[in-house]
């Protein structure tokens, strides 16, 4: 799919590490404008220097995905940037670890921490295809009209996990709103579709390999990490026309974890 995105205009959060990262340089090399946002101005800009210097045509925009203000400026400065929007990959997202709760059962979970979790792995999708479908609709987006939008779940979307309630709760809900997004926006022709990650070699899960990397690759048939690329390779084919009759769906990318 060398230049399956050629022309296309795609929105990447979290593009500033891991997954999302690996997503918007792929996305720029099968020919795709991408716009990038990231909590980390920093981060961001590395990618979209990355992808300037390869030739492509990036953005870097900092922001929150779970302020609404943030994630209307996104899509506006992409829109601004580029003349439109065709595609989004909503996958910013945290770990329990990131709110101080790794390994956390319920009970010991706070009010602060579960909904901050949720406030950005839920609630930042739910504003970014609120925002993303707007700006479709009101644009007659991409070559072919209409609009693709892949929304990163997890293996966590689907089964779940001790001492991850509040992820697995996102995640779960992650899928929910990509089912009923897809089935909303059908008449727009706007694809809308989730990811189920595995276990991925990024900053998020990297750190727990030491004390936890054992038990998790016993998991995984593959008994390996997949790699952020691989992930990358599903999101670039679910936003391109090559899947133009998959919507609603929810896709594992989880080398075999969540056969067993
Ligand atoms: P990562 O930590 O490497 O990258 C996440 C990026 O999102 C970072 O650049 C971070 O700055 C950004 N981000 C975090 N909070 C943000 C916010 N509020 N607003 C804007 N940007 C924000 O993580 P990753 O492993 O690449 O994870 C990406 C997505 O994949 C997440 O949604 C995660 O839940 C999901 N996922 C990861 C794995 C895995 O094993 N790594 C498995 C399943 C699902």
């Amino acid at each position: 799919m060398a230049e399956e995105m050629h022309g296309k205009i795609i929105l990447v959060s979290g593009g500033g590490s891991g997954i999302g990262r690996a997503a918007a340089l792929r996305l720029a090399r099968a020919g795709a404008a991408v716009a990038l946002a990231d909590l980390s101005e920093a981060r961001a800009q590395a990618t979209a220097g990355e992808i300037i210097a390869s030739g492509g045509k990036a953005l870097a925009l900092a922001g929150d995905v779970s302020w609404e203000a943030d994630v209307a400026r996104f899509v506006a400065a992409t829109v601004a940037a580029f003349g439109r929007l065709d595609g989004a990959f909503n996958n910013a997202g945290i770990s329990p670890a990131a709110v101080g709760c790794a390994g956390t059962p319920i009970t010991e979970w706070s009010e602060e921490a579960f909904a901050r979790v949720i406030a950005v792995n839920l609630t930042g999708v739910f504003l970014a295809m609120k925002h993303e479908i707007a700006a479709m609709a009101r644009t007659e987006a991409g070559s072919g009209g209409g609009g693709a939008i892949v929304n990163t779940a997890s293996v966590a979307g689907l089964v779940g996990l001790r001492g991850s309630s509040a992820y697995v709760a996102s995640k779960h809900g992650v899928i929910g709103l990509t089912r009923t997004a897809a089935l909303e926006y059908a008449p727009l022709a706007i694809r809308v579709n989730a990811v189920c990650p595995g276990y991925i070699d990024t900053p998020m899960v990297a750190p727990h390999m030491p004390t936890r990397g054992e038990d998790i690759l016993r998991a995984v048939p593959f008994a390996r990490l997949g790699t952020p690329a691989e992930i990358a390779e599903l999101v670039l084919w679910l936003l391109s026309d090559c899947a133009s009759f998959v919507t609603g769906a929810a896709y594992v990318a989880d080398g075999g974890y969540s056969a067993a």
